[in-house]
């Protein structure tokens, strides 16, 4: 098989029209000028959008061939395989296949093992870099969002007083502190990694009954036990460091930490766990779940007003069946 094809030297502009033919494994050109050359040493280049061929020679020379048809089935009777990374780089089918592979590896890693490698390394993240993350937190809020508390001091030692009475639902049970804020964004409470639970001024007074507040601290209690925030925010730090080596993009790394501190916003799994654990809390301190009911029905009037934080708890109606449950397990018992 013979083709025709134009041979530049590299260092004039000037074509040489030749033929480009394959001898005995030795590849030969014939016409202006004179060439045998070994498909190792030269670089078949990618087509580019024409399909145009070209093969560059060491020395700066190249060959260009117009007919790519031609030229594919010479390379082959010459035996040349493209490099594979460039074979796949043209076949829809592989950018097809390796879309499959990704997503098949990403989705189940995101949503069975990342959640499960979040809450081991929050296990057992020193308590020291736990501190470290809810400090940076709550400085972070204190100038943008929060303003000290308007509550009297004697309000908020009643409430730290009367919590610290109660008895926890489990063993281990984890190290806590409560903060009041007054805030920008309205009813709201959670708990931060370092164990400060930090409660609004406009929730205390929204709730206006001590049971009520009880059972908020309990919940905010049992996201702490569980370590809920930290392993939203390591989980969002590693959606965002395999979004920056997939998609090049830092920025996702760089607002993973405070995007997951503002935003709060836990999986149903998470409030229900923590739901759990404050029923278990009043029912272990022989506090009526009225308290609770009346938050839930509260919070859930707040939530569809504002759509914000509380929205992401589960409906109150759920929330309640939950109680009500409860309340029937315990008459049982
Ligand atoms: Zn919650």
């Amino acid at each position: 098989m013979i083709i025709q094809a134009a041979y530049f030297d590299g260092k004039t502009s000037r074509r040489h029209a030749v033929e480009l033919m394959h001898r005995n494994g030795v590849m030969v050109l014939h016409g202006d000028v004179r060439r045998a050359f070994n498909l190792a040493e030269v670089v078949v280049l990618e087509r580019a959008g024409n399909r145009t061929r070209k093969i560059a020679f060491s020395d700066g020379a190249y060959l260009e061939v117009s007919d790519a048809a031609s030229f594919d089935a010479l390379m082959a009777e010459a035996g040349y395989r493209e490099p594979i990374a460039i074979r796949m780089h043209h076949s829809w089918r592989w950018i097809l296949v390796a879309a499959v592979i990704l997503i098949a590896i990403v989705v189940p890693g995101y949503l069975y093992g990342l959640p499960a490698a979040s809450k081991m390394i929050a296990k057992r993240l020193p308590e020291a870099a736990q501190h470290a993350i809810g400090r940076e937190a709550l400085s972070f809020l204190d100038q943008r969002i929060f303003a000290p508390s308007t509550l009297s001091p004697e309000r908020q030692q009643a409430i730290v007083d009367r919590f610290k009475t109660l008895r926890f639902p489990q063993a281990g049970a984890p190290q806590y502190e409560i903060l009041f804020r007054k805030s920008g964004i309205g009813p709201n409470a959670f708990a931060l990694p370092s164990g400060q639970i930090v409660m609004t001024d406009e929730l205390v007074k929204l709730l206006g009954d001590d049971d009520a507040v009880m059972g908020v601290l309990a919940h905010e209690l049992g996201h702490l036990h569980e370590r809920h925030l930290l392993r939203r925010v390591i989980q969002g730090s590693v959606v965002g460091l395999v979004t920056l080596v997939i998609f090049g993009d830092a920025s996702s790394v760089v607002t993973a930490i405070p995007t997951a501190m503002l935003d709060m916003k836990y999986s149903r799994d998470a409030e229900r766990e923590a739901d759990s654990y404050a029923i278990a809390m009043m029912q272990a301190n022989d506090i009526p779940l009225d308290g609770l009911k009346l938050t839930f029905e509260k919070l859930g009037k707040k939530s569809l007003q504002m759509g914000s934080y509380l929205s992401s708890h589960p409906p109150a109606a759920e929330r309640l069946e939950r109680i009500r449950l409860a309340e029937r397990d315990s008459v049982g018992r």
